[in-house]
C-alpha cells in the first residue's frame, strides 16, 4: 500500500479528521477538488453543541474560532399551545451551544492542517482506484449508495442574517410552522436565521426586496422577536440522504458523505464530529488502518448515535411541518411535558449536546 489513509475532500469534515488522526498517529493526506481555501466562502452559520466544542477544543482548533454561546433555547409552534425553554444553567454547561461562521470553522481548520505536516493537494478530485491502506470519502454529499436512504420533504433553506430591534441575550428560538421549521440563532449581535419554505417558493422568497423579506419573516416567526432589519439571502436545498452502512472494503464515509440531514435540529456537522472522534479512536496507532475488523469496530460504535440523530431529526421535520389538527395538538402536548418536567428537558438538552452518547 502506498499509503495509510487518503482523505477525499477538504472541507470542515475532511480537515478535522486529518487533524484527529494524525493525533492518534495516524499519516494522513487530503485531496480536493476545489482550491484550498474555498470553504472559508461558505456562507451557512451553524449552531455546534457544547460536546463538538470538547472534541475542537481537543483538536486545538476551537480558539481560533469566533463564536456566540447560546444560553437558553426556546422551541415553540404556530397555532397552538405548548412552549419549552431549555437553559444552560438548568443543564450545568457554560452554554447550550455555539454559534459560528461555517467559513471561520473552515480557516481554524485550514490554519491548523497548515501548521502540521499533514499533505493537502488541491485543485484534484478523487483518484479512481486509490492506493491507499484506507480511503476516507469526505465528499460532502452521497451520489449513490446501495443501501441509500432517502427523504424529499420539499423543503429549502432560506438562510440570512436579521438585526433585532433589542439585543437578543443569548437566546436561540426555534419554531415550527406548517411552512416548515424556522430559526433565530444568535450570532454576534444579530440573528443568523434559517427559514424553511416549500421548494417550490424559496427562489421567489429569497428574490423579494429587503423590507418584502422583512415582513415575510416576521409573520412566519411571530412576534416574540421584532426584526428590524434583514441581509442578503441565500437558498439550500434540503433531505434526507444517509447511507445505511458507513463502511466498505478499504473505505469509510464520514460527515454529509455518510449523511446529509435537514438543518433544523442543526445536528450534521455535529454528528460528523462525533464520526470523527470514533473514527480517529478506533484507529489508534492502527499498522493496517483498513484492517476490516476495525472498520467494522467503527461501524458499530457508530450504529446507535447515527441512527438516533437521523431519525431525532427526521421525526421532528415530519411531526412539526404540518397543519393536521391531532398532530398539533400532540405538539403542543410533548412541548408542555418538556416544560414540566425537567428530566425530559434535560435528556432533550443532552441528546442535542452530545448525541446518543449523552444519556
Ligand atoms: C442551511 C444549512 C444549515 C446548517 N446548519 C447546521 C448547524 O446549525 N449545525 C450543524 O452541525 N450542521 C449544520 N448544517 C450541516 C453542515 O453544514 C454540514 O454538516 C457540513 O458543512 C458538512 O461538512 P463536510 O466537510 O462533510 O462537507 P463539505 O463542507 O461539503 O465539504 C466537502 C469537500 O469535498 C470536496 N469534494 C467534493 N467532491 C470531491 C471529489 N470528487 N474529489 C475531491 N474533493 C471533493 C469539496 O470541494 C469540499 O471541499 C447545515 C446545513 C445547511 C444546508
Amino acid at each position: 500500500m502506498a499509503e495509510p489513509v487518503l482523505i477525499v475532500g477538504g472541507g470542515p469534515a475532511g480537515m478535522a479528521l486529518a487533524l484527529a488522526l494524525r493525533q492518534q498517529g495516524v499519516k494522513a493526506r487530503i485531496v480536493d477538488a476545489r482550491p484550498r481555501g474555498a470553504a472559508r466562502d461558505d456562507a451557512r452559520i451553524l449552531a455546534l453543541s457544547h460536546g463538538s466544542r470538547l472534541i475542537l477544543e481537543n483538536l486545538g482548533v476551537w480558539g481560533a474560532i469566533p463564536h456566540t454561546p447560546i444560553e437558553t433555547i426556546h422551541i415553540s409552534h404556530a397555532g397552538g399551545l405548548g412552549r419549552t425553554l431549555i437553559r444552560a444553567t438548568e443543564e450545568n454547561v457554560p452554554a447550550l451551544g455555539y454559534v459560528l461562521a461555517a467559513g471561520d470553522l473552515a480557516a481554524a481548520l485550514d490554519q491548523s492542517v497548515a501548521a502540521t505536516d499533514i499533505v493537502y493537494t488541491d485543485n484534484t478530485p478523487a483518484p479512481e482506484s486509490p492506493e491507499a491502506a484506507l480511503t476516507v470519502h469526505a465528499e460532502g454529499r452521497i451520489d449513490a449508495a446501495a443501501d441509500l436512504k432517502t427523504r424529499d420533504y420539499g423543503q429549502h433553506a432560506v438562510i440570512c442574517s436579521a438585526r433585532p430591534a433589542a439585543p437578543h441575550g443569548g437566546m436561540a428560538w426555534e419554531r415550527f410552522t406548517p411552512a416548515g421549521p424556522v430559526a433565530f440563532l444568535p450570532w454576534r449581535d444579530e440573528y443568523a436565521v434559517v427559514l424553511t419554505c416549500p421548494a417550490t417558493d424559496s427562489e421567489r422568497i429569497a428574490a423579494a426586496d429587503d423590507e418584502t423579506f422583512r415582513a415575510l419573516l416576521q409573520q412566519r416567526f411571530g412576534p416574540r422577536v421584532k426584526v428590524a432589519s434583514v441581509g442578503p439571502r441565500h437558498v439550500y436545498p434540503l433531505g434526507l440522504r444517509v447511507r445505511q452502512n458507513p463502511v466498505g472494503e478499504r473505505a469509510v464515509w464520514i460527515g454529509n458523505a455518510a449523511q446529509t440531514l435537514h438543518p433544523v435540529a442543526g445536528q450534521g456537522f455535529n454528528l460528523a464530529l462525533r464520526d470523527i472522534a470514533d473514527l480517529a479512536d478506533t484507529l489508534t496507532d492502527a499498522g493496517d488502518p483498513g484492517d476490516p475488523r476495525l472498520l467494522a469496530r467503527y461501524a458499530s460504535r457508530r450504529r446507535l448515535d447515527r441512527a438516533a440523530t437521523v431519525g431525532f431529526t427526521d421525526g421532528l421535520v415530519r411531526l412539526f411541518s404540518n397543519d393536521i389538527a391531532p398532530l398539533r395538538h400532540l405538539r403542543g402536548a410533548g412541548l408542555l411535558v418538556l416544560d414540566l418536567f425537567p428530566p425530559a428537558r434535560s435528556f432533550l438538552a443532552r441528546r442535542m449536546m452530545f448525541g446518543a452518547r449523552g444519556w
